[in-house]
C-alpha cells in the first residue's frame, strides 16, 4: 500500500509551495488508495510556534484535504536516541562535546525521482553533519530518515529544495540498515519573472489568501495546475476529480510561475457558480470574520448583495470596497462622476422618488417599469437618468445592474440616496 507524507516544520505558515507538495501527496494516496500522512517536523523547539502549527493543520484542512496519521517529530525524540546510540555503537556516528556527529562517506550516489529521472550527485565532499545537537534535538535529515523508514513511507514527495539533502538521506539509510523508499521532486513554485517566489510577490501563506477571501477550491484547483495538468487543457477542476486521475508522475520537472491574475480569474469563476444560499454562508462569515458589517445587518441581506455582486468580484475581499455602498451611505461621489454630476436632474430625480414612494412591489421588474414612465414622461432617455441614478446609489459611475441594485437596496435607502443627490445639486447650485 502506498503511504506519503506530508512533513512540514512548525517554524513558519503554511506557504503556497508547501501547500502544493501536500496536495501532490495527498491526491496521490488518495488516488492509490494508499495513506496520506502528517508528520510535524518539530525538532527545532526554539524555532517552532504552536501560532504556526495551528495555522498549518488549520490550512491543510481549509484546503479540503484530511490525513490519516498525525505524527509530532517532538513526540519521538527517545527513538531519535536509540537510533544515534545504534550509530555510535556501531562506529559510524562520534560525539564531540555532547553533540553526535554522523560522517557522511561520499563516493557517488544515485537515485531514480519519479519525476525527474535518474539523478545522480558525484564526488561529494566527505562531510561530518550534527544528527544530534548538544541541547539533544535531533537534525533534519537524521529523523526525517528514521521517521519515513519508521512509518513505512514508500514515496517521499518534496519540493525540488530537498534534492540536495537526498544523497546524505540515501546514505543515512544504508547506515541504519533501513529500506529507501521511492522519491519524486516536485519542481519549485517560481515568481512571474521566473525567480524565487517571495513576500515581495505579494501573499504566500495560504491563510492570507483565505484573509483576502479566496475560496479554498479555487486555491487547491489553482495550485494542482502548477506543474501538473488533468489533460485536454482543463483548467477548472475539484479536488474530488483529480484524486481519481492524479499521478505523480506525470508531474512536469519544470517549474511553474505563480500567476495571481490567473488565480483571480479561477476564484471568480468559482464565485460566479456557487448557489445563491452557498454564496450567502461564505460571503456573511467572510464579512463577519472582518467585522466589517454594520449593527443589524442580517445574512439574508448579506447573501442579496453577495449575489447581485457575485459577477463582478473576483474574491470576497472585493466586497469589502466594491460593495461597500451596499452597506454604507457615508460615501462621497467619486471624483470621476464629476461630468455626470454635472449636469442638474434634481426634478427627473424627484419624480423617480415619488414613483418609487409608491410603490408596494419593490421587485426588479416593476422597478424598471417606474423607471422608463418617469423617463418617458420627461422625454429623456433612460440611460440619462441612469448614470446618475447609479451615482445617487453607489457613489460611482459604474456598479452592478442598477434595478437590481434598487431591488437589494430597498426602498426606503434608495429614496434616502436619491434625497441626498438632489440636496447635493441644491447646495452647488445655490
Ligand atoms: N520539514 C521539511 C520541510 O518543511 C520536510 C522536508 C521533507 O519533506 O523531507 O521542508
Amino acid at each position: 500500500m502506498l503511504r506519503v507524507r506530508f512533513a512540514p516544520s512548525p517554524t513558519g505558515y503554511l506557504h503556497i509551495g508547501g501547500a502544493r507538495t501536500c496536495l501532490f501527496n495527498w491526491l496521490y494516496a488518495r488516488k492509490m488508495g494508499g495513506k496520506f500522512i502528517l508528520r510535524i517536523e518539530d525538532t527545532d523547539l526554539a524555532r517552532s510556534k504552536k501560532e504556526y502549527l495551528d495555522e498549518i493543520l488549520n490550512s491543510v484542512k481549509w484546503l479540503g484535504m484530511d490525513w490519516d496519521e498525525l505524527y509530532y517529530q517532538s513526540q519521538r525524540f527517545d527513538i531519535y536516541k536509540e537510533y544515534a546510540q545504534k550509530l555510535i555503537d556501531s562506529g559510524k556516528a562520534c560525539q564531540k562535546d555532547g553533540a553526535v556527529f554522523f560522517k557522511y562517506d561520499f563516493t557517488s550516489v544515485k537515485f531514480n525521482d519519479l519525476i525527474r529521472g535518474e539523478v545522480i550527485f558525484n564526488e561529494l565532499p566527505k562531510e561530518e553533519e550534527v544528527i544530534v545537537k548538544s541541547d539533544g534535538s535531533p537534525t533534519y535529515n537524521f529523523c526525517c530518515v528514521i521517521d519515513d523508514a519508521l512509518l513505512e513511507i514508500n514515496c517521499v514527495i518534496r519540493g525540488e529544495d530537498h534534492i540536495s539533502n537526498t544523497p546524505k538521506q540515501l546514505l543515512m539509510y544504508q547506515a541504519l540498515g533501513l529500506s529507501i523508499p521511492d522519491f519524486a521532486h516536485v519542481p519549485l513554485i517560481l515568481s512571474p519573472d521566473g525567480g524565487r517566489l517571495s513576500k515581495r510577490h505579494g501573499a504566500t501563506a495560504i491563510s492570507e489568501y483565505r484573509a483576502l477571501g479566496y475560496l479554498p477550491e479555487a486555491l487547491a484547483n489553482y495550485l494542482m495546475l502548477l506543474s501538473w495538468s488533468p489533460g485536454d487543457n482543463r483548467e477548472i477542476i475539484s479536488l474530488n476529480e483529480a484524486r481519481g486521475i492524479f499521478d505523480i508522475k506525470n508531474v512536469n520537472k519544470t517549474g511553474a510561475a505563480f500567476n495571481l491574475d490567473k488565480l483571480k480569474w479561477i476564484n471568480a469563476g468559482y464565485i460566479k457558480t456557487k448557489s445563491p444560499k452557498d454564496l450567502e454562508d461564505l460571503a456573511y462569515e467572510y464579512l463577519t470574520g472582518k467585522n466589517f458589517l454594520p449593527a443589524g445587518t442580517s445574512k439574508e441581506y448579506v447573501g442579496k448583495v453577495a449575489f447581485l455582486l457575485r459577477e463582478r468580484v473576483a474574491t470576497l475581499g472585493d466586497i469589502l470596497d466594491s460593495g461597500r455602498f451596499c452597506f454604507y451611505d457615508d460615501y462621497a461621489y467619486a471624483e470621476d462622476t464629476a461630468p455626470i454630476l454635472a449636469k442638474n436632474m434634481a426634478k427627473e430625480i424627484n419624480a423617480l422618488g415619488e414613483k418609487l414612494t409608491a410603490m408596494s412591489d419593490f421587485g426588479v421588474a416593476a422597478i424598471e417599469k417606474e423607471f422608463r414612465a418617469v423617463c418617458e414622461a420627461a422625454g429623456i432617455k433612460a440611460k440619462e437618468l441612469v448614470h446618475p441614478v447609479r451615482v445617487a446609489l453607489c457613489g460611482r459611475r459604474n456598479g452592478p445592474g442598477l434595478f437590481e441594485t434598487m431591488e437589494v437596496l430597498g426602498k426606503d435607502a434608495v429614496i434616502k440616496r436619491l434625497e441626498r443627490l438632489t440636496q447635493y445639486w441644491g447646495s452647488v447650485t445655490k
